[in-house]
């Protein structure tokens, strides 16, 4: 059984997302977010994993499964790992860096806040 996302939970990505009052796509910034992606999909981690229903473990993400960014990570998986909007099993969310469009590579918590990290791999 795949652990539902609570309301909560959705709340909070949601809040984490607004720019001006509008729910954005964190990964573009330019279009509505609408749909709550997993970084670390539901069947890598487990579903009985709790790490995967975390604030930290979602972004709002404009598309769907074949649109927008939504599409667009799961067609470019590659660049989609290097910039932490997919994770591997073995990564943990709240630890690995993500590229939110307006703030750069983050840390995400679990309470909706983020925090500036270190690029991954390839320093500028
Ligand atoms: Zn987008």
């Amino acid at each position: 059984m795949t652990k539902q996302i609570t309301a909560r939970t959705r709340t909070v990505v949601r809040h984490r997302a607004e720019r001006g009052g509008w729910p954005l796509c964190e990964r573009c910034g330019s279009a509505l977010g609408t749909n709550v992606h997993h970084r670390r999909p539901r069947g890598a981690g487990g579903s009985k994993d709790p790490a995967t229903n975390p604030p930290s473990n979602l972004l709002l993400l404009c598309g769907s499964g074949t649109t927008g960014c939504h599409g667009w990570i799961e067609s470019h998986r590659a660049i989609a790992y290097q910039h932490g909007w997919l994770l591997r099993s073995w990564q943990t969310p709240i630890q690995t860096a993500v590229r939110i469009h307006d703030r750069g590579l983050v840390l995400l918590d679990d309470i909706g806040g983020m925090t500036p990290a270190l690029p991954l791999g390839d320093a500028a």
